[in-house]
């Protein structure tokens, strides 16, 4: 009796550890290289009534509701001051002028974020499509999404919703 117990409890033992390595060894790169808000800023975390309370109907609509702005009706899609574009409800730094490019689309448009941590990517089946959505790293408000349409150095186009963005000129 008392060897079936011994027998049982090791196997069981050799099971968890088996799954436990596996855990840890699948887990901590994807962790390690996707995890939002390391950009050196802290994240900034609000309830939804607090957010309604401090953005505008339409930033709120975008950003928190992960809506999208008519094309051509925002102030950056055809705008060619050099500056950078900081995130409209945190002031975190997302895009340079030197990445934006005419895409015609109606939208902002940039091939790269200024730094990989400024945003934070995930996909999105909404309205059943298969896309990439984009987001603040540091307050999760929506931005827009990435395509893989974009010119040269990257062949990506990120497509920003301007009322998620507020333009710093360059000094
Ligand atoms: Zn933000």
């Amino acid at each position: 009796m008392f060897y079936w117990v011994l027998v049982t409890t090791i196997v069981f033992s050799l099971i968890f550890l088996n799954f436990y390595s596996r855990i840890f060894s699948a887990g901590i790169p994807e962790e390690s290289s996707s995890k939002p808000g390391e950009g050196g800023s802290a994240k900034m975390i609000k309830s939804d009534e607090e957010w309604k309370k401090f953005l505008t109907k339409e930033q709120y609509e975008v950003m928190r509701q992960k809506g999208t702005e008519p094309a051509f009706s925002g102030q950056y899609h055809d705008f060619k001051k050099p500056g950078i574009f900081a995130c409209s409800a945190c002031g975190n730094e997302l895009f340079s002028s030197q990445a934006k490019f005419d895409s015609g689309t109606g939208w902002p448009s940039f091939w790269s974020p200024i730094t990989a941590k400024s945003i934070i990517t995930r996909p999105d089946k909404s309205f059943g499509m298969e896309r990439i959505e984009v987001l603040c790293s540091r307050c999760d408000g929506h931005l827009g999404h990435v395509f893989e349409d974009g010119p040269p150095p990257t062949g990506l186009r990120y497509c920003i919703n301007s009322v998620a963005l507020r333009f710093i000129k360059e000094n």
